[in-house]
């Protein structure tokens, strides 16, 4: 990973432990493959596998694992540093992270600026099983009370309003009150910010967005350091059946190869993007972490080793927001993040709490001048 602007402090992930993980996870296959074995994963679609009369450590039946799970869960656990499970999707992971670690009358506190299924999934599903949910703004999660408090989530930077929490501060107080601490990963990545190297239980993600990458894969993973975490959402993925197809978790190994290299062209461009739009005259409210004035960047800076590629900003309202993404050619007109084809959406169509004019921006693998060079082009013709 490059180093931002500004440097970054040492508790962020090092570019030289990101480069080892990077390389591990190139050849995590290459030291077990025998003679005339394939260098790339066989897509092994079985659902149930030769089971001899006495072998509890083989595969047996494809909803509990397979081959091509375990081979993704290798790459994610180099990447995490932990056990890890796949999912069929994000919010199976996190499904599986609040079931696993919920019951009735415990009580549940979400960012109330968080990813709207998350809240929805506690408000609608989990609330009926006697959960009692509280939100918090993600700003001002490391003041929240947390007496009672039996699992604390949290998602930094907050999705689409880039807001971050200080993770580190957050674990020490939820670990004098007891809460457990689940943190969705979404958008940074093991390699941009290890909230697990931080002390919170569990990670989540989303591996639909920068880790498949290629906008052909919807998927996602937990991982945990406590093995009472693993076994428990290993439990509820055998049982509630959230699992992910083969071909699924191929392509995301497939994607999982090139993250690294991915996230650096990306990640690059979304600061030159995010400088050149804070010199434009129609972009408001402009939101990036790695830019040194914005309010999230001091603590993005000292947990993150690049900021994202997710910016957000505000043209004059709904029209001008439409024309935009509209006219700019190298702009998919699409929801979602973290593909290789940079992409905007008017997050307000879907209801979340933002300006009608609010624009969500994916950057993605386009060269950074070519791409720029659109978007000025785009804002500049309205
Ligand atoms: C996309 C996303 C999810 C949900 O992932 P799916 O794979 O669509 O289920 C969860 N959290 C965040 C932050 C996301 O961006």
């Amino acid at each position: 990973m490059p180093k931002s602007d500004t440097g970054r402090s040492d508790s962020a992930p090092s570019d030289t432990e990101n480069a080892r993980r990077a390389a591990a996870l190139l050849h995590h296959r290459s030291a077990a493959l025998a003679p005339g074995e394939s260098t790339a994963l066989p897509l092994t679609t079985s659902s149930t596998f030769h089971l001899p009369p006495d072998d509890p450590e083989s595969f047996y039946y494809g909803r509990n694992d397979t081959p091509v799970w375990q081979s993704v869960e290798h790459q994610l656990a180099i990447l995490e540093e932990a056990p890890c499970l796949l999912f069929a999707s994000g919010m199976a992971a996190i499904s599986a992270a609040l079931f696993a670690t919920l019951g009735q009358g415990k009580n549940l506190l979400i960012p109330a600026d968080g990813y709207h299924a998350t809240r929805r999934l506690a408000h609608d599903c989990l609330a009926a099983f006697g959960v009692s949910v509280r939100e918090c703004r993600t700003r001002e999660l490391a003041n929240a009370t947390l007496d009672d408090t039996h699992v604390l989530f949290i998602e930094t930077p907050c999705n689409p309003g880039l807001d971050v929490c200080d993770i580190g501060l957050i674990v020490e107080r939820a670990r004098q009150a007891g809460t457990i601490v689940i943190a969705d990963n979404t958008a940074s990545t093991p390699f941009l910010q290890r909230p697990l190297d931080r002390g919170v239980d569990i990670v989540v993600a989303a591996d639909t967005k920068a880790p498949g990458g290629h906008s052909d894969v919807i998927a996602g993973h937990v991982a945990s350091r406590n093995p009472v975490f693993i076994e428990g959402m290993k439990n509820w993925r055998s049982l509630g059946g959230a699992i992910a197809g083969p071909h699924q978790a191929w392509l995301l190994h497939r994607g999982l190869e090139t993250l690294e290299l991915r996230l650096e062209r990306m990640c690059g461009t979304a600061g030159k993007l995010a400088r050149a739009l804070s010199r434009h005259e129609r972009v408001h409210g402009l939101r990036y972490p790695g830019l040194p004035n914005d309010p999230s960047h001091a603590t993005a800076a000292r947990q993150m080793s690049d900021f994202g590629t997710l910016i957000s900003f505000e043209l004059e309202g709904r029209d001008a927001a439409n024309r935009f993404i509209e006219r700019c050619s190298l702009l998919a007109s699409a929801t979602s993040f973290g593909g290789i084809h940079s992409s905007a959406e008017r997050r307000a169509r879907w209801g979340d709490n933002v300006a009608e004019g609010f624009i969500r921006l994916s950057v993605g693998c386009e060269p950074a001048d070519v791409l720029i060079e659109s978007i000025g082009d785009a804002l500049n013709s309205m």
